[in-house]
């Protein structure tokens, strides 16, 4: 029951009012004390009549009341900031307010018992099917964004909260919200996010020419100098065989050097499809280790600390193998770079049941990062060396985020520099 009609009962509350109307009435006609039948019949019809008015009095100013509350509720749902329309168990529309009408730009009396489809752009009609059937058949609101076409063919775009609404004819009601802003926004911001990439790739291209022509130019001089010294060594009278086979020795490393720097940069730019599978990081780490001692020519000793007797870990092992002898070399380059004498590289390996994922630390005791040089690590190109590329970190931190694991510096962690990787388990 609504406040008012508790108030209207309230108030015509038989008892109260007869009391008040026999108050009234011996105010302006006092009772005779005799006990004529006439008398009292005429006392009683005017306590009635007085009764009768003020009820009416009460009414009207109900009445009243309703009136003003309905239009409030009208205004409300007329000219609500949303529309508003209810469907029937077809889709066709029952009830529309003004603003919903406003947003599909038809006069609302022409929209009454047309399919609401009608006004759903071609390419989001089965998204509409969908969430209609779905609003229908469930009783929890049913949400989507969808592109509306309206009576003069422009396009706006609205979010639909529907629900089931079993009320006389209708099935379905729903609210719409004019998103159009917002997507025409979302747009805006993806066409400059595109915008970026392309210039960030047009830049990446850039310096990998640029890149490209610095590392061919050195080895080719250098091929170009051994070659020379070749033909020059072979032109004497007894040529030094000895001699000769250094500067070809030269030119074929100067080769490779000038090769692997191309591979290097291509894998960058496109990692190819590769093959992830279950293996153990242990075994793994051990082999690398002892595959990146017989690559360095300067020793150095390592440390491997884990509490695990086996780790399994799913991944490209070919992957991993070739960040962890990145790590490793870069560690023993800055070692050598320090000058320190007793070069060291720990390894920790350590497992993260909860969170899924097995970590791998290394650390060495090299002249470690600057704090200025941080943020630049992985970027593709940064080098502090003479001749490096600068692409090892960039490439290698692609490597492991492809495997689904994740590669960071840390410079806290004491004197040299200590990277990490994370790789998933496997289950
Ligand atoms: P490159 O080795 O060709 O320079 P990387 O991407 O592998 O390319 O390394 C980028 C830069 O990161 C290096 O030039 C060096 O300044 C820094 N760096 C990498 N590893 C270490 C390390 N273990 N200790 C100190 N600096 C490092």
């Amino acid at each position: 029951m609504i406040p008012l009609e508790r108030k209207l009962l309230d108030r015509v509350d038989q008892v109260s009012m007869r009391h008040i109307a026999e108050k009234q009435i011996a105010h302006f006609l006092p009772v005779e004390t005799s006990s004529h039948t006439a008398d009292e019949l005429l006392h009683e019809l005017r306590v009635h009549q007085i009764e009768l008015e003020m009820q009416n009095d009460e009414l009207r100013r109900t009445q009243l009341a309703l009136e003003e509350s309905r239009d409030r509720f009208v205004d409300l749902f007329e000219f609500a900031p949303i529309g508003y329309l209810t469907l029937d168990s077809n889709g066709l529309i029952n009830e529309i307010n003004l603003s919903g009408a406003a947003m599909l730009g038809v006069e609302r009396g022409k929209l009454i018992h047309r399919p609401f489809v009608l006004f759903v752009a071609g390419e989001d009609r089965s998204a509409w099917y969908q969430h209609f059937m779905r609003a229908k058949q469930q009783s929890v609101k049913q949400h989507c964004e969808l592109a509306l076409k309206r009576n003069d063919g422009s396009v706006c775009y609205a979010q639909m909260d529907s629900r089931r609404f079993e009320s006389g004819i209708s099935a379905v009601c729903v609210a719409l919200s004019d998103i159009t802003e917002r997507k025409r926004l979302e747009t805006e911001i993806q066409e400059r996010r595109n915008e970026m990439v392309e210039l960030h790739t047009l830049h990446v291209a850039a310096q990998t020419v640029s890149a490209i022509a610095h590392e061919l130019n050195q080895p080719l001089l250098s091929i170009a100098t051994y070659s020379e010294a070749a033909r020059m060594l072979m032109e004497v009278d007894n040529p030094d065989l000895n001699k000769i086979r250094k500067a070809i020795t030269g030119c074929e490393r100067q080769a490779q050097r000038a090769g692997q720097s191309i591979r290097d940069m291509l894998e960058f730019l496109s990692i190819q499809e590769f093959t992830s599978e279950p293996f153990d990081l242990i075994q793994e780490i051990v082999g690398v280790l002892e595959l990146a001692k017989l690559e360095h020519e300067l020793q150095f000793d390592s440390v491997f600390c884990t509490e695990e007797g086996s780790i399994q870990v799913v991944a490209s092992r070919s992957h991993l193998q070739k960040v962890l002898l990145n790590l490793l070399h870069n560690g023993v380059e800055a070692m050598q770079e320090a000058g320190v004498l007793c070069p060291v590289i720990t390894l920790s390996v350590s497992a993260n049941r909860e969170e899924g994922v097995a970590r791998v630390s290394i650390q060495d005791n090299g002249s470690g990062i600057k704090p200025e040089d941080l943020l630049r690590l992985f970027a593709p190109f940064f080098t502090t060396k003479g001749k490096g590329i600068g692409m090892g970190l960039a490439i290698s931190r692609s490597l492991i985020e492809e495997n689904g694991g994740r590669l960071w510096a840390d410079p806290q962690a004491g004197s040299g520099a200590t990277f990490h990787l994370t790789l998933p388990l496997a289950s």
